[in-house]
């Protein structure tokens, strides 16, 4: 191997070992807000709450028996989305369900529900990102239990983004070894991409991601250039207030509604290196980044899971049988 690759394997295992001897509890801020929705509130209403507060999910507390109920995220609104395209008669049904109705919406539409996945704040770090890689969540709850009562407590949610960040602002000594540029190590998706253009509705796009398991679709213009990404969190505004005939308008329309402190989208090259994405991790806040050439034309997408996947998994078995 080269010193790149010796280099980079170094990086990545100084990094590994960084997040075994690191809880949860450490990439929370010293003081930080939690809004947590009881499932008796109306899905409608949830949707405000989320818009007014700046947030795209949620802790659910069932307070009939005071359990953490789950994750309240955009994958739930586009569930009762499909729910209405399924059931479109049942508008005036929709309206009026509760956030405690999410799993019946799943079982009517034939999703299976998404895995309640918890980590205990205090287990190392390194094993929330496993559970994220193993079960696709983005974000995992903090979940503890309190010693006078004996009841759950939902501390904070992690996302991967976070944990991302916390690597790229603790670690520069580790992440400035990942010099292999993204072309060579493999990052991200190259092949069968899902796109869409300005005129296809938002129902067209939020099809796709469903079809695809994904939560980002670049929008491309006709020369295949990248004009912005339609997200699964766009869609919140699109059906607050009840609007969801409105679902039939255009993707260019629905982006129109973002919110002034949209973050933007973020770019790289395939000659980019992986030090210089950490580097744009620890400066913004990333959700993904879109691979484009020289004359912007889409080439890949890299999302945050391909990036936790390198850094936990690349060339982990050969670790592995050295070990043993
Ligand atoms: P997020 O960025 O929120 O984690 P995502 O859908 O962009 O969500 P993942 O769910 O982690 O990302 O993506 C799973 C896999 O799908 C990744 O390997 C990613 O590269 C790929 N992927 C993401 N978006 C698309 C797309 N529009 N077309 C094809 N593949 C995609």
């Amino acid at each position: 191997p080269s010193a790149l690759d010796r280099d980079q394997m170094q990086g990545l295992r100084g990094i590994r070992e960084f997040l075994k001897v690191r809880t949860s509890y450490d990439v929370l801020p010293l003081s930080f807000r939690l809004i947590v929705l009881d499932t008796e509130l109306l899905i409608r209403k949830s949707l405000n709450i989320l818009i007014q507060n700046g947030i795209v999910s949620a802790p659910l507390w069932d307070s009939t028996n005071s359990t953490f109920a789950g994750l309240l995220t955009s994958t739930d609104y586009i569930n009762v989305i499909q729910y209405y395209c399924q059931f479109p008669d049942e508008i005036d049904q929709v309206d009026k369900f509760r956030l405690s109705s999410l799993r019946d919406i799943e079982r009517a539409i034939g999703v299976l529900p998404l895995e309640t996945v918890s980590v205990h704040p205090m287990r190392p770090l390194y094993e929330a990102c496993r559970r994220m890689l193993k079960t696709r969540a983005r974000r995992i709850p903090l979940v503890d239990v309190d010693d006078e009562t004996g009841r759950e407590m939902v501390v904070s949610v992690i996302t991967q983004y976070r944990i991302l960040k916390f690597i790229a602002v603790n670690n520069e000594k580790h992440t400035i070894l990942l010099r292999k540029p993204v072309r060579e190590i493999g990052l991200g998706t190259y092949t069968n991409l899902a796109t869409a253009d300005m005129n296809n509705s938002v129902l067209d796009v939020i099809h796709l991601m469903v079809k695809h398991n994904i939560s980002a679709v670049p929008i491309i213009d006709s020369e295949n250039k990248v004009l912005n990404v339609f997200e699964a969190v766009d869609v919140i505004p699109c059906i607050k207030g009840g609007a969801y005939d409105e679902l039939t308008s255009s993707v260019g329309e629905a982006l129109s509604k973002r919110a002034d402190d949209f973050p933007g989208i973020y770019t790289c090259s395939e000659d980019d290196r992986l030090d210089a994405i950490f580097e744009t991790i620890r400066k913004s806040r990333v959700h993904r980044l879109i691979v484009v050439d020289d004359d912007n034309r889409l080439k890949g997408i890299i999302s945050l899971s391909d990036i936790l996947k390198h850094v936990l998994l690349f060339g982990a078995e050969d670790d592995n049988i050295r070990a043993g």
